[in-house]
């Protein structure tokens, strides 16, 4: 694959800091991001939190003011990590993974991706000390309403959606721009070989060759689709707001 640079020039550039590096680049080492990893057009580190820990035994964590259950990651360690990071990387937004964040949507992909980059910290035990999110002024987003055990997976899910929005990551443009959320709606369903199987055959207008009544049927499904599963999102489709910015 050939590399296509960002609008910088340089490779779009990915840091995470977390207690787990060898968690990375995990499955974003595979397809399509994998691909685009080998061939520059974005690059990855993970950076080890306990290289910054303190004492003869690294710590990185201690109990939470004010008592109660598990571990918190301490300032004084994440402070210094993340200093660090952004000496690499002084343009890039920091982004704490974290489920009382905004929420990820494909209009933030698309913001991350149009920047340098992006310095990520993955949480751990019970999270981190408030005292990093307010003094670094790091920006919080969740990746849906429910409690993973570490950042981690967060950072790949929000990496994954970025990097593949970077020119020359996905072949034809083509295909990103009817997706899901990209016209505010879902998507219309997909076919492909053979005509018919276990009795089931494709839409007959999907082999008709008319690309005109193609493309309203599939604004049709997109809209029916959308209207049955995620009222919230047609809604603002069919006013005319689109859930992402227009470049
Ligand atoms: N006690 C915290 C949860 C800590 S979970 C609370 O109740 O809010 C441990 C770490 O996992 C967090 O620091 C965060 O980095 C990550 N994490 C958990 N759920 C997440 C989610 N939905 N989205 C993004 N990150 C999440």
């Amino acid at each position: 694959m050939p590399h296509t640079p960002t609008a910088s020039g340089r490779a779009w550039r990915a840091t995470v800091l977390t207690l787990f590096p060898e968690m990375f680049p995990g499955p974003l080492g595979v397809s399509l991001a994998g691909q685009a990893l080998g061939a520059g057009i974005w690059s990855l580190e993970a950076q080890q939190i306990r290289d910054f820990g303190l004492g003869r035994h690294r710590a990185v964590d201690d109990t939470p003011a004010g008592g109660g259950a598990g571990m918190v990651l301490r300032a004084d360690v994440l402070g210094p990590a993340i200093d660090q990071a952004r000496t690499r990387d002084a343009e890039s937004p920091l982004v704490y993974l974290s489920p009382r964040g905004q929420p990820l949507t494909q209009a933030i992909a698309h913001d991350l991706a149009a920047g340098p980059g992006v310095i990520l910290l993955a949480g751990r035990f019970e999270g981190i000390d408030q005292r990093v999110i307010d003094g670094r002024a790091l920006r919080e987003i969740s990746i849906g309403d429910y409690v993973l055990s570490g950042g981690e997976l967060a950072a790949m899910v929000l990496l994954d959606a970025v990097v593949r929005l970077l020119p020359g990551v996905v072949g034809a443009s083509e295909s990103l721009q009817h997706e899901s959320f990209e016209t505010g709606l879902l998507e219309h369903p997909q076919y492909t070989k053979p005509r018919e199987w276990e009795g089931r055959t494709i839409p007959e207008i999907l082999l008709s060759g008319d690309h005109k009544k193609i493309e309203a049927w599939r604004r049709a499904e997109a809209e029916h689709i959308t209207a049955a599963r995620r009222p919230d999102l047609l809604k603002s489709a069919l006013t005319g707001l689109s859930t992402r910015k227009k470049p």
